[in-house]
């Protein structure tokens, strides 16, 4: 009998992935993504890995017979992606099952931010609606609002079309103009600052966008200035932004991501202009199950007579399988 392709799962992952890649490969569980866990046995059979967390070029190279990385999310910075290019091993992500989610959850943390809606129901819940009276008047406002978004791409144009509905006008920062797209677009991140109020990014984390977002991206937003996080918090330079909230150099920030995950900064939990969230913008039943279905159908894709992943990440496109 033809022995089943073992699959490594280090760390914790969606139930729903390991439910499905059972049925037809042999996985092996790690406690984490350390190449000082793995026996020489798991190293000579080990051909796929599935994984929500870090990959790092150590452990891709403590494994000669690794043909493909699933990673569980869009963005996939835990992995390096470019060493397993150059070593001609697959990387796929889970793109768009998770766009409109994650959209939905932005708009819904730039309204938090901006009308203060969490700290109006702790009023009510406080008691204080009955013993103090009706929550303030809010500084902020989503009316007159220009919004700049800094990375359009799937989830920056869910974000645009939401917004643009909401009557606001939008702007966006790539690296490049996407084809076809009305929005004005600024060729850095500084120009769309100066040019709005709002900035929205959702902006991967790699070495070019690393503290991207600082001090000078603050003043530029001004006093007014609002700035929500959806992408990833290594692309903030996080001690700047405490600094702009607490003097007043924006207005308010609302966060999903943070630079070191869990650990959000006690700094911010004490400023009361921070909403902050727990990395929750694609965490629904729903679409973390699609999400898990992509990582688990790309191995299935790859070690079936298609070798072939659905959807790998751009620094592993040239790659196909070594039969
Ligand atoms: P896309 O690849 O479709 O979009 C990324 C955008 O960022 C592109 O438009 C790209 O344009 C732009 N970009 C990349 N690098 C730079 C750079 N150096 N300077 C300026 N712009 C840049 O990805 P998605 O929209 O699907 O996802 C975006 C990110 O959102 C993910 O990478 C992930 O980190 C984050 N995310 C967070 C979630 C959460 O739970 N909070 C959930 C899902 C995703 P160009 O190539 O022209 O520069």
């Amino acid at each position: 009998a033809i022995e089943a392709p073992s699959v490594l799962i280090p760390g914790l992952l969606h139930p729903r992935v390991t439910e499905r890649l059972r049925s037809a490969f042999s996985l092996v569980h790690l406690a984490s993504s350390d190449p000082a866990l793995l026996t020489e046995e798991m190293k000579a059979r080990v051909r796929g890995i599935a994984s929500a967390g870090q990959v790092d070029a150590a452990f891709i190279d403590a494994l000669p017979n690794l043909e493909i990385i699933a990673n569980f999310g869009v963005g996939y910075d835990g992995v390096d992606a470019r060493h397993a290019g150059l070593r001609g091993i697959m990387v796929t992500n889970t793109p768009d099952v998770l766009t409109e989610e994650v959209a939905d959850a932005a708009v819904g943390l730039l309204i938090n931010t901006v009308r203060e809606l969490p700290r109006a129901e702790a009023w009510l819940r406080d008691g204080r609606w009955v013993s103090e009276g009706g929550y303030r008047l809010t500084p902020g406002t989503l009316r007159g609002r220009r919004i700049g978004i800094f990375g359009m791409g799937r989830i920056g144009r869910a974000i645009a079309r939401r917004l643009e509905a909401f009557g606001l006008p939008i702007a966006y920062h790539n690296r490049r103009p996407v084809e076809g797209l009305a929005y004005a677009y600024h060729p850095t991140l500084k120009e769309l600052a100066l040019s709005v109020d709002t900035l929205v990014s959702v902006a991967p984390a790699t070495p070019q966008t690393a503290k991207i977002v600082d001090a000078g991206i603050f003043e530029a937003l001004g006093a007014n200035g609002v700035f929500v996080n959806v992408g990833r918090g290594a692309t903030v330079d996080e001690a700047a932004l405490v600094d702009a909230l607490s003097k007043g150099t924006i207005l308010a920030a609302g966060l999903d991501v943070f630079a070191d995950e869990p650990n959000v900064p006690q700094a911010l939990i004490d400023l009361p202009n921070a909403t902050l969230l727990p990395h929750v913008a694609s965490a629904t039943v729903h679409t973390r199950k699609a999400m898990a279905d992509l990582a688990a159908d790309n191995i299935f894709s790859w070690f079936s007579h298609a070798r072939r992943a659905l959807t790998p990440v751009p620094e592993t496109g040239h790659v196909t399988a070594r039969i």
